[in-house]
């Protein structure tokens, strides 16, 4: 067993933020402890709606350099409808942390456990695995606090970069083979644009070739965004690894994560060159905020892919071993259904489905 303590940032967020991230560091720490992997040091600190309101700030300078300085970065759903900027608009610091760090690549993996309920009435439905890798500090959101709005009309302004997308598909192609490697199968990436009306995504698509060229071990195609929402209600189980510009890609998460019968399925990671934020798709739920129904798992399976990205950073194998216990937990407490909260279609509080999945971790 080594010394080494890895620092994580804590946002615990608004509405439910709060509810769900006291379990997931409770089952984290849980796994830490019973694989004897490096220990991790949890340090709250400010943003949000509710500081927002208190102090006028959503994402203070002080939390910016703690997530700067942090070894990872774990961040629970925020913002509240009932607070906003002067200008109408929604306070978004987690949009504001991927500009401040240059988190570029965001992963949104949908993966149904086998033997998981799905929407989806296609036996096939339990073979979905895919990742999606939406780029995260660009395209329509490059100029997001910039729209002009006059009586007459609003624009907003798409960009995207040459670099920023190198950077992007090479990610994307390297996540694709260390993936496809432990699946023991050949890697494919399929590029998701709107190639054939706007210049823009023809750039995108021409950049994407061009890397291709690199990885040659990774099949590539392409396919425009509306005909890919269609397959991915049609058939999900086909695709292996998606990347998109920034606004297809929100959309087309929110699809996937309504392939896995909730929202509350659902993580994510946004990650950049040296810094990464893991945080559940879902928002603040502030229609369930306080009852202690939300589901914890979106956000539990976010801290296991945190785990997943130190191993590879930190040269931790060991974090390999835990994300895939907390995985694993998890899969078995939403494919048993008994301690599993009202949007899985249980009766479990939040803490109960925690316990559930602490539990499932300790009997392994
Ligand atoms: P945002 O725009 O901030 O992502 P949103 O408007 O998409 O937020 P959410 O806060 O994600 O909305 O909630 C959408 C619906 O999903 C709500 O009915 C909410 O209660 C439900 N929901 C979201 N997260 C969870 C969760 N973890 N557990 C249970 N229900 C959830």
């Amino acid at each position: 067993m080594t010394e080494q303590k890895l620092q994580i940032c804590i946002f615990e967020g608004d509405g439910i933020g709060p509810e769900i991230m006291a379990p997931t560091l409770r089952v984290l720490s849980c796994a830490l402890k019973t694989i004897s992997a490096p220990k991790m040091r949890f340090e709250v600190h400010p943003a949000g709606a509710g500081h927002y309101a208190a102090t006028g700030e959503a994402l203070p300078q002080s939390s910016i350099d703690a997530a700067r300085n942090a070894d990872a970065i774990l961040l629970s759903a925020m913002g509240l409808p009932s607070v906003r900027k002067p200008d109408g608009t929604e306070i978004t610091p987690q949009i504001e942390l991927r500009f401040a760090l240059g988190l570029f690549a965001g992963v949104r993996p949908v993966r149904v456990f086998p033997g998981q309920p799905t929407p989806l009435v296609d036996p096939r439905a339990s073979e979905i695995d895919f990742i999606l890798v939406r780029e995260s500090t660009e395209g329509l959101f490059a100029h997001m606090n910039e729209g002009i709005v006059c009586h007459e009309n609003a624009t907003e302004t798409l960009r995207i970069t040459r670099a920023t997308s190198e950077k992007l598909f090479d990610f994307t192609f390297q996540m694709a083979e260390r993936r496809a490697a432990r699946k023991g199968r050949k890697a494919r990436v399929t590029c998701v644009d709107k190639a054939n009306v706007f210049r823009a995504f023809w750039f995108f698509r021409e950049i994407f070739e061009e890397r291709a060229k690199a990885f040659p071990n990774v099949d590539t195609d392409a396919a425009y965004v509306d005909a890919m929402a269609m397959w991915m209600v049609q058939r999900p189980w086909e695709f292996d690894v998606m990347v998109t510009e920034n606004m297809f890609g929100d959309i087309l998460s929110d699809l996937g994560a309504g392939l896995l019968g909730s929202l509350g399925l659902a993580p994510s990671a946004d990650i950049g060159e040296d810094a990464a934020v893991f945080q559940p798709c879902h928002g603040s739920a502030p229609d369930i905020a306080g009852k202690g129904i939300a589901n914890p798992m979106a956000m539990i399976l976010s801290s296991a892919m945190m785990c997943e990205w130190l191993a590879v950073q930190k040269d931790l194998p060991i974090l390999d071993l835990v994300a895939r216990s907390v995985e694993d937990a998890v899969a078995k407490v939403v494919v048993e259904g008994v301690s599993v909260t009202g949007d899985l279609g249980g009766n479990a509080s939040t803490e109960e489905c925690a316990d559930a999945v602490i539990a499932a971790l300790m009997a392994d």
